[in-house]
């Protein structure tokens, strides 16, 4: 392979450059991303970047040096075509990237919010770093502060408000916050916590509508017709794939950009990763599965570059994923997909705890909230058999790490 082509340079895309170099790959490297500066981490941007705790060289993954020392060339440009029959990208600026392997790494976009007065100013979803900027001062004068969607974005941002000292309300169409991935028991002990730092909940509730005043929000109306007032609203109602590339393209799309056990596209010159991607999850009766996580792009990307170096293997990495909401950081390992029971194990009062999801009789994730050494266990008892019964996980005295051991 003379050449790899990148597009995109987040998570996903900076991973599989970096890992090529790793994997020795001598060739040459393009990554195109689209986003101003150098490739950045997300995670901090609704939670340690906004209340200030860290800082802008810190989201960095690595300093310019390094992508001269490594022959990463980065171009600060936009992907419009792929012409799989001459293996070329074109770009925005005029300029084309030719490859002999081409990743997509395109990400996903935030689901807009559908309602009427969704352009007015204070209206946010936090995706990229330029978002965080201008959100940061804001938050830190709002007064009165509405998220719509108790996803993880949307509730790490409440965390935050509601520690900058302003008024927080929850609108979630569900009964209960992180329904999507998490189990009752822990999705109960974050309202809780939640509401003990002031947040207010309305669940089975939608937005109606954004108001507004002299082009700016003052105010939202439920879907039940109350008028909540409002100086910011954020929302975080969930992603869609960047997949118009790879569908002008001619690729297979299906929830993502379709892609085999191995991440490779229908095309065997293109491989695809990360939040752009659906691919047959082993944690997930091997369903095609697209997973939004840090973990899942890193992982995935070196699983790419080491299939380039001549060592390819079935991508099976167990999933696994974290959110920091004020003094709590809730991790988790596994999916907890349709599971039908649980063991809690730890501390509700003084939210310490692990909940332990099983489906058919075998651990299928293990929630920890604050309780780290859970977690780190969890992932290694998740990634191998044989599995924890739940009878095993009941018994009196029973500790995770011990088992693990
Ligand atoms: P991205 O990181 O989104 O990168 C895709 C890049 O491709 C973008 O820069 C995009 O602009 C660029 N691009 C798209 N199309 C083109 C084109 N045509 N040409 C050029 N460039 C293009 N995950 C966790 O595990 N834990 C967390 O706590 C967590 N917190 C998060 C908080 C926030 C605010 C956000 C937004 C995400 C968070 N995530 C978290 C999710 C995690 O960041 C993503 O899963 C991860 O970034 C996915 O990596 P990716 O490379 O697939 O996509």
């Amino acid at each position: 392979l003379a050449s790899v082509v990148i597009i995109g340079a987040g998570h996903a895309g900076f991973q599989v450059a970096a890992s090529l170099r790793q994997e020795g790959y001598d060739g040459k490297i393009t990554l195109i991303g689209d986003e101003p500066g150098l490739p950045y981490q997300r995670p901090p941007l609704s939670k340690a970047y906004l209340l200030g705790k860290i800082t802008e060289t810190s989201l960095l993954f690595r300093p310019a040096e390094f992508f001269e020392t490594q022959r990463i060339e980065l171009l600060h440009d936009q992907a419009t075509a792929v012409d799989r029959l001459n293996r070329r990208v074109l770009l925005a600026s005029g300029a084309v990237a030719t490859y002999d392997h081409l990743v997509l790494a395109t990400g996903a976009h935030n689901r807009p919010l559908p309602v009427p007065g969704a352009e007015l100013e204070g209206v946010f979803g936090i995706k990229a770093k330029a978002d965080a900027d201008v959100l940061a001062p804001l938050v830190k004068e709002a007064r009165n502060v509405v998220v719509v969607g108790a996803g993880f974005i949307g509730l790490e941002f409440a965390a935050v408000a509601a520690a900058l000292g302003a008024t927080v309300h929850v609108l979630e169409l569900g009964d209960r916050p992180m329904a999507r991935a998490l189990s009752r028991e822990m999705s109960e002990l974050f309202r809780d916590a939640h509401e003990h730092w002031g947040v207010h909940f309305d669940f089975r509730q939608g937005l109606a509508r954004v108001i507004g005043e002299n082009g700016r929000v003052c105010a939202v109306e439920t879907s039940d017709g109350r008028t909540l007032p409002a100086d910011l609203v954020v929302f975080g109602i969930g992603v869609i794939p960047n997949v118009q590339l790879a569908t002008e393209a001619g690729l297979q799309i299906e929830n993502g950009i379709k892609v085999d056990a191995s991440l490779l596209t229908v095309d065997p010159q293109i491989s695809a990763l990360g939040d752009a991607a659906c691919f047959p999850c082993l944690y997930n009766d091997e369903q095609p599965t697209r997973l939004e996580s840090v973990q899942n792009a890193v992982d995935q990307g070196r699983c790419i570059a080491a299939r380039l170096m001549g060592k390819p293997a079935p991508y099976s990495a167990l999933p696994w994923f974290w959110t920091d909401q004020g003094n709590l950081k809730l991790q988790i390992a596994g999916l907890s997909t349709g599971y039908d029971s649980t063991v809690v194990l730890g501390s509700v009062e003084a939210r310490e705890v692990s909940v332990l999801c099983f489906r058919n009789q075998h651990l299928v994730a293990v929630e920890s909230c604050n309780r780290m050494g859970d977690h780190m266990a969890a992932r290694k008892i998740l990634a191998r058999p044989p599995k924890l019964t739940p009878q095993t996980a009941a018994a009196e005295g029973f500790d995770l790490k011990a088992w693990e051991a």
